[in-house]
């Protein structure tokens, strides 16, 4: 007869647990690291999730082109945009750094309106330029020169994703944080306090605080820890041409498509926007459409094949807003997530707010940190 043997079960403790190992929750533990710096801290990180929005992202860094009004989320961009170069410096010192390509918004036919009002609103912020003509052609001689016969330059730039992913991990480590490799399962409180995270191989993890930062997938995890997160996964498909660094000048930001080149890594373009839940699949069809696309607004990629593409999802709020701050009714949970299409950009001002929360420091209930 089988002996009857009970699992073996680990228990970990830490202080701080951070569940979701994207840019949101990487930038979020190192400011809070950097303000307690004997914290032990641990990300709680799915191994094999596919559609990891923070290493699918095109990364562009480009608020005066994804807003054509003021807003809290606006100003939230506006000042992650400024603090990139530091959070880089601090965090990433080893690179990879802000590429201050101009953002080109053609104003061809069908985006006039767009490009209108986006010149009108941008103006009140920043320096812009209108090209037309030669000037727009010696600018950037890979746009189609009938189709974008005017384009507006705007200031913006790009970071490679996957390297500040990366190098984002890595500094995480070197600070003397933790990786704990599984998928959160289940969680315990007692009456409004965290008091273990059950995980996928039987680990127990005791936090002392818990920050969830777990991108599309937060609606669900939301609910284990009963709180109600309207967060839906936005699916986006996009792909890349291998083409030499200098092809394309500057990040071109159509309404319904852009491309943006990459240091040695040619050109993105992206990149749809589907609410169809978790379907990981790569579509060859939206892949013909994105060339197609390209091709109409720079002619010399129609001979240039595809070279990659990929998914990830993006974490839409049902408000568009990104919730960050103290998670109500909760004791020690702090929440993350939702940060859209925007979450590149915002990542180094939220963990800079959640860090001032953690402190308090920061009065986490006014101005753009919300309370859920
Ligand atoms: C195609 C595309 C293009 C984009 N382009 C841009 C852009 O140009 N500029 C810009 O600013 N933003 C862009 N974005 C948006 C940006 O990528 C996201 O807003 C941002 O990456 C969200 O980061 P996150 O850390 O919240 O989520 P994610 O990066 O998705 O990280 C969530 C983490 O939670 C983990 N997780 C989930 N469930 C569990 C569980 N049960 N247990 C443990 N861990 C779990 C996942 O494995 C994942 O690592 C783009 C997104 C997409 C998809």
């Amino acid at each position: 007869m089988k002996p009857v043997t009970s699992p073996i079960v680990t228990t970990l403790t830490t202080d701080l647990l951070v569940i979701g190992g994207g840019v949101i929750g990487l930038s979020c533990a190192l400011h809070i690291m950097e303000t307690s710096p004997a914290l032990r801290v641990s990300i709680l990180d799915a191994p094999t999730n596919p559609g990891i929005a923070s290493r699918a992202a095109a990364g562009m860094l480009a608020p005066l082109a994804e807003f054509e009004e003021e807003s809290d989320l606006f100003r939230l961009s506006m000042e992650s945009f400024d603090y990139y170069p530091e959070f880089l410096a601090r965090f990433c010192p080893h690179g990879p750094r802000v590429e201050p390509r101009g953002l080109l918004i053609p104003a061809s036919d069908a985006s006039q309106a767009r490009s209108r009002r986006i010149a009108e609103f941008a103006s009140r912020f920043a320096e812009i330029e209108e090209l037309s003509g030669a000037a727009l052609h010696e600018a950037e001689p890979a746009l189609h020169g009938g189709r974008c016969t005017a384009a507006l330059r705007i200031p913006g730039g790009i970071v490679n994703p996957r390297l500040m992913h990366d190098a984002l991990s890595a500094e995480f480590l070197r600070r003397g944080g933790s990786f704990i490799r599984q998928r959160l399962r289940a969680v315990e409180f007692e009456e409004a306090t965290l008091t273990a995270v059950l995980l996928d191989d039987e680990t127990r993890v005791e936090p002392v605080q818990a920050l969830l930062a777990t991108g599309a997938w937060s609606h669900h995890l939301g609910e284990l820890f009963g709180l109600h997160l309207d967060v839906t996964p936005i699916k986006g498909q996009i792909a890349r041409f291998d083409v030499p660094d200098g092809w394309l000048r500057h990040v071109v930001h159509e309404h319904h498509i852009y491309l943006a080149p990459r240091s040695g890594q040619g050109i993105v373009v992206g990149a749809t926007m589907e609410d169809v839940g978790f379907s990981p699949s790569v579509d060859g069809g939206v892949n013909r459409d994105l060339h197609r696309l390209a091709v109409e607004l720079a002619p010399g990629l129609r001979r240039i094949p595809i070279s990659e593409s990929w998914i990830g999802f993006r974490p839409r709020m049902g408000n568009g807003e990104p919730l960050m701050g103290l998670a109500q009714g909760r004791a020690n949970l702090l929440v993350a997530l939702g940060h859209f299409r925007n979450g590149i950009l915002l990542a180094p001002v939220t963990g800079r707010r959640l860090a001032q929360a953690w402190t308090g420091l920061g009065d986490c209930s006014s101005g753009s940190i919300k309370t859920c």
